[in-house]
Formats: C-alpha cells, structure tokens, sequence
C-alpha cells in the first residue's frame, strides 16, 4: 500500500512527500479512502498512528479549488491541537492552491474576519470560537461538505457535545461527518479500524 495508490491530486501527493512521509500507516491505508470516498466515518487508532494526517489529507483531497468558500471544518479540542492541525495541513498542501485557517479560541476576532473574507477552505478550530464566528455570521457554512471532530471521544469527556451540537447543526444536511478518536466508547481494544457509519446523530 502506497499514497501513489490512493488516487490523490498530485500536487498533494507531492505535499505528502515533501512533508517527509513515505507510505501510509495502518489507519491512514484505512480511513483515508472512505473518507474522501464521502462517507461518514469514525477512525480510531491510538495516538501516533498518524490520525492528523488521515483528516488533514482527506480534507485537501476533499477540496473543490474553484470554491473559495469554506469547504472543510475540522474541530481540535485544545488551542494547541486547533494551531497544529492548522500548520499540518498548510504543510500538506503546500503545492496546492489550498488556503488553511485557525479559528481558535483566545486569538483575534478581526483577524478570522479578515482570512474569513478573504477566502478560506480549510477551518480549523476550537468550539467555542467557530460557533461565535458562524453566530456572527463571519463564517459562512452553506459550502461545507465534510466536519471533522478530532479527539471526539475526549471532546464529549470534556462537556463540548452541546458545542459540537450547535455547530453541526448549522451545516447543510448533506454534510459529511468524520469522528476521529483514540479510543471509542465501546471497548474494541487492539488495533485500528474504521467504522463507515450512515447514521450518526440519528440523522436518517
Ligand atoms: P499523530 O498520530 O497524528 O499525532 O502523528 C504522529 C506522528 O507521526 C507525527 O509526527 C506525524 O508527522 C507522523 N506521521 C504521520 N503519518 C506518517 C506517515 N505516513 N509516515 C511517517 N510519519 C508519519
């Protein structure tokens, strides 16, 4: 198994490459596929098995670039986390026309107003910072095509499920959603898998 073999853009087979990557982990060779398929996923694979990668990947394959809108949200649990995935997928993308921004928590608002006008993709974010941004009508959620909840498990642990809720309310119907976590709240212990899940949040 290969990142050749997974019919990507080249420019982002070139990102993968240049960031120092050579072929994909377990659940990257799983999770990625399926998810740029436009399925709704959950990934679970313990931590340092390269779960940044499998969304911040599917997430710059996922893009229309003809769309300067907000095609992808991605949500960390942690400032920290949210400016990392941030910088990951910039990386990723590097030779790819992709614009990334962190909407995160405790940074300025007018600079997100600002990026927001100007045209991004790709959001990565803390809650509570996307939910103001979206409430204020800066961020615009008509065009996005997939949310991605990083850290899921520990994100419901830390009270952010009505957070999370508020916001995915907000999105189009059609949206994907991709649960990525280390653990999952039934014990599958063992190695990494992909759960292709149709109904989450009981959405028929
Ligand atoms: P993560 O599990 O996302 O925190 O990633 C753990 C570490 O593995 C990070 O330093 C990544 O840059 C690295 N990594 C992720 N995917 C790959 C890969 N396919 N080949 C080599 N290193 C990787």
């Amino acid at each position: 198994p290969t990142f050749d073999s997974m019919a990507l853009k080249p420019a982002l087979l070139r990102g993968i490459y240049a960031y120092g990557f050579e072929k994909p982990s377990a659940i990257q060779q799983r999770a990625i596929r399926p998810i740029v398929r436009g399925r709704d996923v959950i990934a679970q694979s313990q931590s340092g098995t390269g779960k940044t990668a499998v969304f911040s990947i599917s997430a710059l394959q996922l893009l229309d670039d003809r769309v300067k809108d907000p095609q992808v949200l991605i949500l960390s649990p942690t400032r920290e986390l949210a400016e990392q995935t941030t910088q990951v997928v910039s990386s990723l993308g590097d030779f790819m026309s992709a614009k990334c921004h962190g909407c995160i928590g405790g940074r300025s608002l007018g600079d997100d107003r600002k990026a927001l006008e100007q045209g991004v993709q790709v959001i990565s974010g803390t809650p509570g910072r996307v939910y103001d941004l979206i409430k204020r009508g800066h961020l615009m959620p008509k065009s996005l095509k997939a949310f991605i909840v990083d850290e899921a498990d520990e994100m419901l642990k830390m009270g952010f499920k009505e957070q999370i809720y508020d916001i995915y309310r907000n999105l189009p119907p059609q949206a994907q959603v991709v649960l990525v976590s280390a653990t999952l709240p039934v014990d599958v212990s063992g190695s990494s898998r992909v759960l292709i899940a149709t109904d989450l949040w009981g959405r028929g």
